[in-house]
């Protein structure tokens, strides 16, 4: 099972191009990253997300991304830039635009990677993932909130009943929605994902002679599978922390990972990933944790945003509904 695993993604990685191909931490660092993050969450987010069904449910859906691989031409040479963008040294994406004032649509961002030759889908667009999964789960969260508005002030049994059956629904989209995206903000935990060093140091100028050896799936496969623990992951997560706007907040996240890639290439070079020595793995340990932690905060910001959304048409304001002043049940049911 897992000699063929490992064979299938050589194979994709020598047939596709690695950008292409990578499945940044593998099955098992994606899982750590979705359980970790749900057992992170406050007292403040909503109980049903907090619950160990909940945690397991995240870690499972949490790989699935990379699962979907190979499902077609359509897909996969739609969804494959998804989950790594080639940021190069200067911190912008290929020359084009920089990492730290992305354009505000994907559709922009391609434009201007057109104007220096690349585009989206040969730069990768995991910005737009992480953004994107955020908007689709603030969404979910903000109906959430309606159908338990609903259902508190529903004036009749049918009403009430239906408010506490579209929450039901809603619960099972979010958790579903959350752990899909959960995989793209852990693969922006992974430094070979967000650079143009994704898999050997390149055709780049290289003073410290880095390797220029297939590095990226050894490590973040084999050697995650081999030699890290969701104990040593836990034990690196760092402390809560704001973030908002997600655009900002994003591509901050994504230049922290980039700054990592360096550092990586030099444990490489001392021998760090050939045994797991202790600095290798905590090295790794410490990346994991780092899109555990992030997930957590963006599930956090996802909720505190939610309640400035508005749900039907007309808009009607969730804070709205959620004060008892409007009720949305006819907009939502027909
Ligand atoms: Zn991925």
């Amino acid at each position: 099972m897992r000699a063929s695993f490992l064979f299938s993604a050589a194979c994709g990685v020598a047939l596709l191009g690695l950008s292409q191909a990578a499945w940044a931490w593998g099955p098992d660092g994606h899982r750590m990253i979705g359980m970790l993050a749900i057992k992170a969450l406050p007292a403040e987010i909503p109980a049903f997300l907090r619950t160990p069904v909940a945690a397991d449910e995240i870690g499972y859906l949490a790989p699935e991304a990379d699962r979907q691989r190979g499902a077609g031409q359509a897909f996969d040479s739609e969804h494959s830039p998804a989950h790594f963008v080639d940021v190069s040294d200067d911190l912008t994406i290929l020359g084009g635009p920089p990492l730290s004032a992305l354009p505000e649509t994907r559709e922009k961002y391609d434009t201007d990677l057109r104007h220096v030759a690349s585009d989206q889908y040969r730069a990768g667009y995991l910005p737009y993932s992480i953004i994107d999964g955020f908007d689709l789960l603030t969404k979910d969260f903000a109906y959430w909130r309606v159908d338990v508005a609903g259902e508190k002030f529903a004036r009749t049994r049918e009403a009430k009943a239906w408010y506490r059956r579209d929450r039901g629904a809603r619960e099972r989209i979010l958790l579903r929605d959350l752990g899909i995206w959960s995989h793209f903000v852990g693969d922006g935990s992974m430094p070979l994902h967000a650079s143009v060093h994704y898999n050997g140091w390149g055709n780049f100028p290289n003073p410290e002679g880095f390797t220029d050896a297939k590095v990226h799936v050894p490590w973040e496969n084999v050697y995650v599978h081999d030699s890290i623990t969701a104990q040593d992951v836990a034990a690196a997560l760092t402390p809560q922390r704001d973030c908002a706007p997600i655009e900002k907040c994003t591509a901050d996240y994504l230049a922290a990972d980039q700054a990592e890639v360096v550092p990586f290439y030099r444990l490489e070079k001392a021998g760090a990933f050939a045994k797991a020595t202790p600095e290798g793995k905590a090295f790794t340990a410490k990346r994991i944790a780092a899109g555990a932690s992030e997930l957590r905060d963006m599930i956090v910001a996802a909720w505190h945003a939610s309640d400035a959304q508005s749900v039907g048409y007309p808009p009607i304001k969730v804070s709205d509904i959620e004060a008892g002043k409007a009720d949305p049940l006819e907009e939502l049911r027909y």
